[in-house]
Parts: C-alpha cells; structure tokens; sequence
C-alpha cells in the first residue's frame, strides 16, 4: 500500500494536504531516469537554452506568486506577506542563475604548449539530489536548484516531509514546461530516513546538495564520501550578534528583534545570541524590549501577538521550551513581556537576560523565537565567536568602521552583516558556514563552480 504523507497548518494544526510516498522502486527509476536525461538532452543543451528555460521558471513565479505563497504559508505558518516576499526572493534567485548560465568560467593556455593549444572546459556534476528543509522551502530550493541546471545538471529534489506544497507546484510547473526536456527535475516524497538516505546513496546520483541539521549533514557527508559524490551542506548555526558601546543603539535594537524573530525565529542565520558590553548592556536591553513592543504590540486580548510565527510541530516547540528552562535554571532571566508558552504551536517571544557566556543556552542552535543577552567585555567578543562550533553568521553593531573591518576580517563565519538585519541579501553573494555550520559554497557569481568541475585538453 502507498504510504503518504499528511502536512499541517502550524497555525491551526489542520491538516494541509496528502503526498503519496515515493518507494524504493520508484526512486530508483527516477534516478536511472535522471542519468538519462543528462546525457541524452541537458548536458549538451546549448547554454543560451537553459538560461531562456530559468528565466522562464522565474516568470512563472512571479506570475503564480499568489498560489506559491499560499502554499508555502500553509505548510509552514508563515504570513502571506513573508510568503510573498520569499517567492519574489526565489524568482529572483532563478533570473540570477538564468544570467550565470551564459558565462563560463574557462581558461586557454595559448603559448604554454608551443604549436599546440590547451584548454579547459566544465563538465557538469551530473544528477544532483537537491534534499532540502521546512523553513524556507522555496528559497534553499533556489539557492541550488537554478544554478545546477544552469551548469547543465538534472535535479531530484526531496522536500522535507513537513513542507510540501510550495515545492510540489514548482516541480509540476518544470514538469509541464516545454523548455526542459522529461526527467530533467524530478521529485521524491517521503521521510529523510528513507528518501533522503535512499537518494543519497544511489550510484546514479553523482552529487548531494543539502540544507539541514548538522548530525543530519553530516551523516550525509559521511555516506557520499564513501561511495565518490560531492556533497554541498549548508548546516545549522548558532548566530552571535556583537554589540558595542558606540553602537546606535535603537537602531541596533531593532535590527536584533528583525533578524532573531524572523521565521519565528526558526531561521538558520538568526542573530539569536546578544553578546553587549557592560557599558550600555542596561541602555540596550531597555532599547531591545521597547523594539520588541513596536513590532509586537502587547494587548490584553492577544492570545498570540500580531506577526508571530507558530512552531512547525509541537515536538518542536517543547524542545524550545525545555532549552528555555535550563537556561533560566542557570541563572538566566526572563525579561517582562516573555512568552514561555503559548496556544497550540505557539511560543514567544522569550527574552533572557544574564545569561552566562559559558551557558548550556548559548551551545545550541535554538531555532524558536529567542533572544538571550550576555553581558561581556567587547575586548572579548571575537574570542566568544571563535569558541563556536558553528560558523554561520554574525552580526555587528557598531559605529566604527575599524571595529567592522577587524570583524570581516578576522571571524570565520559564512556570512557577515555590519549594522544590517538579514533582510538585505544579494544572490550575487554566496552562502554557507565553515566548521559545523557546513562545507561549500552556494551561489554568487562563482555558483556554477559548485555544480561543475574543470576538464583540462591539450591539442595539437
Ligand atoms: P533535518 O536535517 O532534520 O532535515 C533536513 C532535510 O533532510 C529534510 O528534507 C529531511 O527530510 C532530510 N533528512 C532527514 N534525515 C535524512 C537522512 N538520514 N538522509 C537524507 N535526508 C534526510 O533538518 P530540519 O528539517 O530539522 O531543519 C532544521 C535544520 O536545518 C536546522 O538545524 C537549521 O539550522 C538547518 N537549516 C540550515 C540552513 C542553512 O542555510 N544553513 C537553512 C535552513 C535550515 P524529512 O524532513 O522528511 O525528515
């Protein structure tokens, strides 16, 4: 019998829609049936071909930007109007691509070989497994999706089980468009434990995109590597902001509450962890709950503040509650207007204060809508960020572009904003972490790198 997947409404705990599984079988057809097309139509497609065929997908997102939304917000809990944004954002990632199909990164070696001539080429990866989780489906979808078709890849892409919707439209929509030939995109539906696994080790699949967990990632890394395939992983975080004394401090109250709540919170770059001096720790923690009020407004009446994000499952939120706990056992402090709990999925906001730097709170990626507030010595703070095991983001408010130079420089993380919530973003830039937080690189102007290798020829 099929088994299928149910998804929910976070918001309601309704039930959204049902997925038929895809079987062993199934699975494996398709990745024969990806093989194929890459070496029968995609590869060798003129490149002009496949940037007109994403510009095409692009249009159509933009067109259909309503029901994308729709979907995405019901499978995830999601305002309509963060929905909207993200499908804007993904359209915008798939023209980028559309443009980097048509520039190759090659080199001709004209006087090296005497009468002869030598030349490099890129050879597409192959098939990609493109495996993907429920926070922004649409988004880490097209971070990675337009730029392997670009490089001349096909792609199979697993959603996670919790977050189907957005993504099954997209793959119907490549489906049905005449500019890709069959079998270039194709989906599977089921579990990580077995879609996901069972695509990760098929000898067909020649290379893992993955965004996801870290134990999840590296799991994953482990078993490409011991059958050959490129793996890309852009993993969890657990994102240090640094606040220093000459920071405007409004401003920088705003940014944290923008860019720790967003997603409610469950956003892999959230700037969870506050690291502010001593000297304007009272200032700024005053500057953070009035920030927090402007964008959550308190009411009597509300059950839940306008704008808040549910958690994706009940597990979920417990998991969040728990870590809270421990931390205030710690000696952590939950500042007037926290929210430990809330109806159904919901949570938060939750604002701790004093935590100590060396707290069990600070160690995990927490992904819920949390803030803590470490009270430390500037002198220390690219110190605390390089005892991270994670390498992901940071954020820096300060007035002194010295101060911001000597963060870019010296922190490894993947990517840095200085006095900037992570609404500004480019997919001219690339994304991923170091050290727990992942390996490789997505997008920006090199992306096609990552979905091709160098093929060297000399000619006489
Ligand atoms: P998981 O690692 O549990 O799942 C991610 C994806 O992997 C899902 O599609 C999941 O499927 C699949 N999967 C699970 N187990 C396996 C397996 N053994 N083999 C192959 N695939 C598998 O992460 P979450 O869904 O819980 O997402 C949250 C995590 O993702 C957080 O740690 C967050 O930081 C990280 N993340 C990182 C981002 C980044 O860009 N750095 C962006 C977004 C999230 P299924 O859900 O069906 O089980």
């Amino acid at each position: 019998m099929t088994q299928m997947l149910l998804t929910h409404d976070p918001r309601t705990g309704t039930a959204v829609a049902h997925h038929a599984c895809t079987d062993a079988t199934q699975i494996d057809q398709i990745c024969q049936r990806a093989r194929q097309a890459f070496f029968q139509h995609w590869r060798t497609l003129p490149a002009a071909r496949r940037s007109e065929a994403l510009l095409s997908v692009a249009r159509h997102l933009r067109e259909q930007l309503e029901a994308f939304a729709a979907a995405e917000a019901a499978d995830t809990g999601k305002s309509l109007a963060t929905a909207r944004g993200e499908v804007a954002g993904a359209a915008g990632l798939w023209e980028y691509a559309a443009a980097l199909a048509r520039v190759e990164h090659t080199e001709t070696l004209g006087s090296a070989t005497g009468s002869g001539l030598a030349l490099t080429l890129r050879e597409p990866m192959g098939v990609v497994g493109l495996i993907v989780p429920w926070n922004y489906p649409l988004i880490t979808t097209a971070e990675r999706m337009p730029f392997a078709l670009a490089a001349g890849c096909c792609v199979i892409l697993k959603p996670s089980e919790l977050a189907v919707g957005s993504l099954a439209l997209l793959v119907a929509h490549l489906q049905q468009n005449p500019l890709f030939p069959a079998d270039v995109v194709q989906v599977v539906y089921g579990v990580g434990k077995e879609a996901g696994q069972a695509l990760t080790r098929h000898p067909a699949v020649d290379m893992i995109a993955f965004v996801g967990s870290t134990a999840t990632g590296r799991a994953i890394e482990t078993a490409a590597a011991s059958c050959g395939k490129r793996v890309t992983a852009e993993l969890g975080g657990n994102n240090q902001v640094l606040v220093y004394p000459d920071a405007n401090l409004a401003v920088a109250a705003d940014g944290v509450i923008a860019g720790a709540l967003r997603n409610g919170g469950q956003a892999c770059i959230a700037g969870t962890h506050v690291l502010v001096d001593p000297a304007v720790a009272d200032e700024f923690v005053s500057q953070l709950q009035q920030a927090l009020q402007r964008r959550f407004p308190a009411s009597s009446s509300d059950a839940v503040p306008e704008g808040l994000q549910p958690m994706i499952t009940l597990a979920h939120k417990q998991r969040i509650q728990s870590l809270v706990q421990a931390g205030l056992a710690q000696g952590g402090v939950a500042l007037p207007g926290s929210r430990l709990d809330g109806p159904g999925h919901f949570l938060g906001p939750v604002l701790i204060d004093h935590v100590a730097p060396d707290s069990a709170l600070r160690e995990q990626e927490l992904f819920g809508p949390v803030i803590t507030i470490c009270r430390v010595a500037a002198s220390q703070f690219n110190a605390i960020v390089a005892d991270n095991q994670y390498g992901l983001a940071v954020y820096v408010w300060t007035a002194a572009s010295s101060t911001a130079l000597q963060a870019v420089r010296q922190l490894r993380v993947g990517r840095i904003w200085v006095n900037a919530d992570p609404e500004f973003w480019l997919p001219e830039l690339p994304v991923g972490g170091f050290a727990d937080s992942g390996v490789g690189r997505e997008g920006g102007i090199r992306a096609l790198d990552t979905y091709s290798l160098p093929k060297a020829a000399i000619i006489y």
